[in-house]
């Protein structure tokens, strides 16, 4: 394989941030799912949780910054016990709040007011939904997910989630079950929105296609399917120079659970936090703006899933 740093000077150099238009957050490993291709390696029995310390200090560097979005993931960041506390600080200051939500947390235990919370701060909602069938989501995220998933999906549509002119925006997430790319986002959300609203009376806002990120936990189920040489390889035939003016890095920060910064959530799963200049970690605790914006961003051969074919991020394909 051709490392991606050689591929990326090739098409004439560095990966630079040039702004920071949202701040993702990771609250912790913590989740009531343990889906087979999750980066973040979370499920029910991860400890890992932001301390109040550095929620604080997420909210202070927003207040002194102009970064219009919060982005709170994890885990299942619903179930931290700051996340209320949190968006509402975040509304206050006058920030967007998504929450990358799994769906299933609103059955969680003491979790049924969450609809109701989200609507009242009116949080988007970025939900996965790897698939319409039942058995390719219950196959990646668990037995009776795809159930749960729907349910969850009808309660959201209820309270005005989805719908027209409601302004309470409901994305899905689509990611491959199998080690593939993507099929073309368009058309897959066109397919979505058919067959969820023909059998489920689901209605949603945008579907936002993923690419599987080969690192972790989905690295080590590739291997041992014997896929992840394969999938690398299609990865790299795949890479795109068109979508390096979009990858998410270039106008995001991720914040770890433990406050260190990053230039998105993979680079944090890896272990590469971002370093001034003198090579020392910059944490959340003393973050100033002018640390991060312009500062090169730390590739590896992982980027090649945010390149291949019509590239991934956040906010699903880029080009
Ligand atoms: S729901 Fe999300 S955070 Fe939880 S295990 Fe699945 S992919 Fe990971
Ligand atoms: S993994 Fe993607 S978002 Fe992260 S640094 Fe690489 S290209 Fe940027």
């Amino acid at each position: 394989m051709r490392p991606f740093v050689e591929k990326l000077h090739l098409t004439g150099g560095t990966l630079n941030r040039r702004a920071v238009d949202v701040l993702q957050v990771n609250m912790g490993r913590y989740c009531n799912l343990a889906c087979i291709h999750c980066h973040v390696e979370s499920g029910p029995t991860r400890k890992e949780m932001m301390s109040r310390e550095n929620v604080e200090a997420v909210l202070s560097f927003l207040a002194r910054t102009e970064i219009p979005t919060l982005d709170v993931t994890g885990g299942a960041p619903e179930l931290h016990p700051d996340f209320d506390y949190l968006v509402v600080a975040v509304r206050r200051l006058g920030s967007h709040v998504m929450d990358r939500c799994n769906l299933t947390v609103i059955f969680e235990p003491g979790k049924d007011y969450l609809p109701e919370f989200f609507k009242h701060h009116r949080v988007e909602l970025v939900c996965s939904l790897p698939c319409y069938s039942q058995e390719n989501v219950d196959k990646q995220r668990g037995k009776g997910t795809f159930d749960a998933s729907i349910r969850a999906l009808q309660v959201l549509n209820q309270i005005g989630y989805g719908q027209l002119d409601s302004g309470l925006i409901l994305n899905l997430v689509y990611n491959p079950v199998e080690p593939h790319l993507p099929p073309p986002q368009e058309k897959l959300e066109q397919d979505y929105k058919r067959i969820l609203r023909e059998q489920f009376g689901i209605v949603f806002n945008h579907l936002f296609c993923l690419s599987n990120m080969p690192i972790t936990r989905y690295a080590t189920h590739l291997k041992l399917r014997g896929e992840y040489e394969l999938y690398v390889e299609l990865l790299e035939t795949n890479f795109n120079a068109a979508t390096l003016g979009q990858v998410m890095c270039r106008n995001l920060i991720s914040v770890g659970w433990d406050g260190m910064i990053y230039d998105c959530d993979f680079n944090q799963m890896l272990d590469l936090p971002m370093t001034d200049d003198d090579g020392k970690a910059l944490n959340i605790l003393s973050l100033s703006i002018d640390e991060v914006l312009h500062r090169s961003i730390r590739v590896g051969n992982h980027c090649y899933a945010c390149t291949a074919g019509a590239g991934s991020s956040c906010g699903g394909a880029l080009v």
